[in-house]
């Protein structure tokens, strides 16, 4: 069973249907529990539904039919009020400005966790599961490449593919560095 904590927040408003997309974040903080008071400060006008910390613990901060203010400016599959179509997961992490570091385990079971119980209540395909760097890549990168998307993708969330070799000779075959030129 999920257990969930409430800390509101006043920082939403209105949605306009039902979420079908997941934007996960990190908080991009020195420290947790300023970045939670920052999603509950109606002078910052940011907020998520859920911010998960490094030892597991679930925050709900936002109800998840309420429109929470995470995604700010950018677009998904022609989605352009990311706000509005989506329910926003904050995961505790410094983040590349303040040291970023490895997602803990029982971090990375809770966010899992809460993704399966969300989806319960809500119809997300697959690839609507993104981060907040793939709908602003030219101003986001969070949660980052430490974020373990191809472990959620193989419990049956999101989608993984792994990166080809970035040359291949007639055959198919990877070319190593070097190998085609003349030295
Ligand atoms: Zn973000």
């Amino acid at each position: 069973m999920l257990v969930v904590r409430d800390a509101p927040s006043p920082n939403f408003d209105q949605r306009r249907g039902p979420p079908d997309m997941l934007v996960l974040h990190y908080t991009g903080m020195p420290a947790a529990d300023e970045a939670i008071a920052r999603l509950r400060d109606p002078e910052a006008k940011v907020s998520a539904h859920y911010v998960v910390d490094e030892d597991g613990t679930i925050l709900r901060l936002v109800a998840e039919e309420r429109r929470a203010w995470h995604a700010g400016r950018g677009s998904w599959q022609g989605e352009t009020d990311c706000n509005a179509a989506s329910i926003g997961i904050e995961i505790v992490n410094p983040g590349h400005e303040f040291g970023y570091r490895d997602f803990p385990g029982a971090q990375i079971d809770a966010v899992i966790s809460l993704i399966s119980d969300i989806r319960t209540r809500w119809t997300i395909p697959d690839a609507r599961i993104i981060a907040h760097s793939d709908l602003a890549p030219d101003r986001k990168q969070d949660p980052g490449e430490r974020f373990p998307w191809k472990r959620l993708a193989s419990l049956g969330h999101g989608l993984w593919f792994e990166p080809a070799p970035e040359r291949i000779d007639a055959l198919g075959a990877p070319l190593a560095v070097g190998d085609e030129g003349l030295g």
